[in-house]
């Protein structure tokens, strides 16, 4: 350093020296400055600012050496010796041009020998150039102080690309800067002193044409002037640039969130431009089951069938403003049913469409389950009558064209109800599951069946041929359903009746050949269990006939055409008149007088006999509110009335209406009526007592009522039925059942009655077994209300008196 210092001082003048350290640091810094630009750019940007870097370092080294030797030799000699000096520049930029693009490529290591080629082609160019301008000094630069300026310039540059590349920072790229100036000024010095020493000392030519130092200072000026020019382009580009870092930035975070908020969306997202697929998110890829760069690029009409593409285009032209079903053939090849639903947006300056595409899945197969449980039974899994209507009216169609026949089978389980309220729904249930596997196991292929009620079945037979085909599969069926059916250790009996019809000779229409099979049906009941009919057009005119009484019924209610009689009814221990049974009448203008047992079930099963029933009481009611207490009514009630939820309120407000102490209410229930609900019937009927109102068993032996479970429901009274009564002369058995039930109703304090009284042999059995009450044409028919009072107040009743104590 010493050594260097002494060198430095022994210049003639310190001015160029001064001049010579300023120009170079200035070219240094402005060097540095650019290859920062390097680092931060890419591809030809890049080699430029390398390139350039390389020059003005060049620039800085040519810049001090000139200045140096102006301090030794004329402008005028140095201006001959330009083109050596320029030529040895040029090897100082092409080592700083490789050594910097080494030390951008390659961090560490490459900045360290990017580092030394610079010091290379530092020292290198001066010991060059001085050479080709002195070739008498070369001897001096071989040995001593110029040897020394190779490995001074090498760690220089090493130390200046290697604090460059470490950090950013001003101080250290100054510091860089101050390392490479030095490298470039001792290289010059220690040289030009070499020469000066081993040489032959320059001349100092008098005549100069400029004078040196003004020479310098333009010099210095102009290459400053260009440094600086480059240094501000480096420092514009810098701001520029890191403008545009910060823009593409803004650029890239706000494409991330949107991506984010996209990805985080359940709907698929697809941006295209003219149905070409430019973005993407996450739920679209996986509902692809693709990954983005499948998916990128490729025309979205790829992915939907051809049958569906005029949909999509719908969609995409923006003519469709309602969202589109559609679907999506997915990796699998699976087809997958979506929505979607596009809208026009800007996305990065372009107008873009943006399709929104929901997987409707679920929702397709929640309207599936709605549309099949819509169409089928739930206990059997077989259609029901709104699909069977379907089949057939589909079936009845291909008939039209000329195929053949088919029959259609309507089926009733014989007395199944009664399975169930003995056994249980549960036990129920499993019985109509296997004879629903027998059905099926007994009918072809394309035969259909389906269930239309709680205990009935619907067949359709496909092509057949003749009836007898249908009479074959019919009775067939009746066998499987016959075999006993094992549930819980039990061997249930089942049987059905069927009801045939054929079309196209039975009907034509659905609604006519379900009709007529059912028809059949009601026909083969008549005849006993386990019958099959066909349908005949007989049938077909009672139908007709039953539909006009009915609609003449109803014309009938209206007009209060209905009228009510009475038929006595007495006490057999009292010797005295109890009251009497209200009965319905009905006088027909053209048919004349119609029977109940005609009217009653037309009522029934066109529901009229919920005011039919109401008007009878309310008449009855009234009138028993004029006869002399503790006269008694008896009304009929019908199961559909019974069942009817506001029976005890019509009730209560005819007590109210008529004025009628309740206790004088008799009501007349069947069997039916407790075997359909128990429950529901019980309530009713402890309803009904706590009223005050009398509850009578009706036409008892008829059904399936057995005595032991009388004692469950509160009955006031039994009445035999008027058939034992009939059979009671020829009949033991007869009088075995009546004397049993008889005992049975007193033990459980409820009063007997015998109806259908019409002999003196039954009159005097009857009171032998000690029967409460009795009734029958013997003692008095039913009447209309016109004949009551002089009924009442007349002869008759001592008659019938009179005729029951004689029997006694
Ligand atoms: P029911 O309740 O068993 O009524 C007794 C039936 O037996 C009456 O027939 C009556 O006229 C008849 N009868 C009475 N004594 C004798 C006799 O000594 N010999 C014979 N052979 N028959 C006798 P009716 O009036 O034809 O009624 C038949 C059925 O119609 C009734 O049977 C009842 O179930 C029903 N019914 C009648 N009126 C009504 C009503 O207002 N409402 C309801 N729901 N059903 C009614
Ligand atoms: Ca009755
Ligand atoms: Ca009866």
């Amino acid at each position: 350093m010493t050594y260097l210092l002494a060198l430095i001082a022994s210049q003639q003048g310190v001015e160029p020296l001064i001049l010579a350290c300023l120009v170079c640091l200035f070219s240094t810094f402005t060097a540095l400055c650019l290859f920062e630009r390097a680092t931060a750019t890419t591809g030809l940007l890049r080699r430029g600012w390398v390139a350039g870097s390389a020059i003005t370092i060049g620039t800085g080294l040519a810049t001090s050496n000139y200045i140096n030797l102006l301090s030794h030799q004329s402008a005028a000699e140095l201006s001959r010796s330009l083109h050596v000096m320029l030529g040895s520049d040029a090897i100082a930029v092409l080592m700083a041009a490789a050594g910097l693009s080494l030390a951008i490529r390659f961090r560490r290591p490459g900045a360290l020998i990017g580092g030394a080629l610079l010091g290379l082609g530092i020292a290198g160019s001066g010991a060059v150039g001085l050479m080709a301008l002195h070739p008498e000094a070369r001897a001096a630069l071989g040995s001593g102080d110029p040897l020394l300026t190779w490995p001074i310039a090498v760690s220089l540059g090493m130390i200046a690309t290697y604090l460059v590349r470490r950090h950013h920072s001003l101080l250290d790229r100054l510091t860089a800067a101050i390392a490479l100036a030095l490298a470039i000024l001792v290289t010059n010095f220690v040289l030009a002193k070499a020469v000066e020493l081993g040489g032959t000392p320059p001349a100092m030519t008098s005549g100069l044409v400029i004078d040196r130092d003004s020479l310098a200072l333009v010099i210095a000026l102009v290459v400053s002037a260009l440094l600086g020019l480059g240094l501000f382009g480096a420092i514009l580009d810098h701001s520029l640039s890191s403008r545009a870092l910060r823009e593409a930035q803004r650029l890239r975070d706000s494409e991330r969130r949107f991506r984010l908020l996209a990805d985080a969306t359940f709907e698929g997202i697809v941006i295209h431009e003219g149905g070409r697929i430019m973005n993407t998110n996450a739920a679209f890829c996986t509902l692809m089951g693709l990954n983005p760069h499948q998916i990128l690029g490729v025309e979205m009409e790829m992915f939907i069938p051809k049958e569906f593409r005029s949909r999509l285009h719908r969609v995409l032209e923006n003519t469709s403003f309602e969202p589109e079903e559609l679907t999506l053939i997915i990796a699998n090849g699976d087809r997958l049913p979506i929505e979607i639903l596009q809208r026009e947006i800007d996305f990065e300056g372009r107008s873009t469409g943006v399709i929104a595409i929901r997987d409707i899945s679920e929702r397709k197969l929640a309207a599936e389950r709605i549309r099949y449980l819509a169409h089928h039974d739930m206990l059997t899994g077989l259609p029901n009558r709104v699909l069977l209507n379907d089949l057939l009216a589909a079936k009845l169609n291909d008939l039209d064209l000329g195929h053949g026949k088919i029959g259609v089978l309507h089926l009733d389980l014989d007395r199944f109800r009664l399975t169930n309220e003995i056994h249980g729904a549960a036990v129920g249930d499993r019985v109509l599951r296997t004879i629903t596997e027998r059905l099926h196991e007994s009918l072809r292929g394309h035969d259909y069946v389906a269930r239309i009620g709680n205990d009935e079945y619907a067949v359709i037979l496909n092509d057949i041929d003749r009836p007898e085909a249908a009479a074959q599969v019919a009775e067939a069926l009746i066998r499987a359903i016959a075999r006993p059916i094992e549930v819980i250790g039990l061997d249930l009996e089942s049987s059905t009746c069927i009801g045939i019809a054929i079309a196209p000779d039975d009907g034509t229409t659905p609604e006519q050949i379900l009709r007529n099979a059912s028809l059949a049906l009601q026909k083969a009941k008549e005849a006993g269990k386990g019958v099959f009919r066909f349908f005949e057009a007989s049938m077909d005119d009672r139908l007709r006939a039953r539909r006009m009484l009915e609609r003449d019924l109803k014309q009938a209610i209206e007009r209060r055409q209905i009228e009510v009689h009475y038929q006595p009814l007495y006490s057999s221990s009292k010797n005295s008149l109890v009251g009497f049974e209200a009965l319905a009448r009905w006088n027909h203008p053209q048919h004349g007088h119609i029977p109940p047992t005609d009217f009653i079930p037309v009522a029934e099963e066109s529901g009229l006999i919920i005011t039919l029933g109401q008007a009878v009481l309310w008449a009855a009611c009234a009138e028993a509110a004029t006869w002399a207490a503790p006269l008694r009514v008896a009304v009929n009630l019908s199961p559909a009335q019974f069942r009817h939820p506001g029976l005890v309120d019509s009730i209560r407000a005819v007590l109210d209406g008529t004025g009628l102490e309740p206790e004088r209410l008799e009501l007349e229930v069947t069997e039916s009526v407790l075997i359909e609900e128990t429950g529901h019937a019980l309530i009713t009927m402890q309803r009904l007592k706590k009223m005050g109102i009398r509850l009578a068993l009706d036409d008892f032996g008829t059904g399936y009522s057995s005595l032991s479970y009388l004692h469950r429901f509160p009955f006031d009274k039994i009445k035999i039925d008027r058939s034992f009564v009939a059979a009671l002369e020829q009949d033991s058995e007869a009088m075995a059942i009546v004397r049993a039930v008889v005992a049975m109703g007193h033990s459980l304090h409820m009063t007997v009655t015998a109806e259908g009284l019409e002999t003196h042999e039954q009159l005097g059995f009857l009171r032998d077994l000690s029967c409460d009450h009795l009734q029958g044409f013997l003692l008095g028919k039913p009447m209309a209300v016109g004949k009551l009072f002089d009924f009442m107040e007349g002869s008759q009743v001592n008659a019938a008196l009179e005729r029951m104590a004689g029997a006694a």
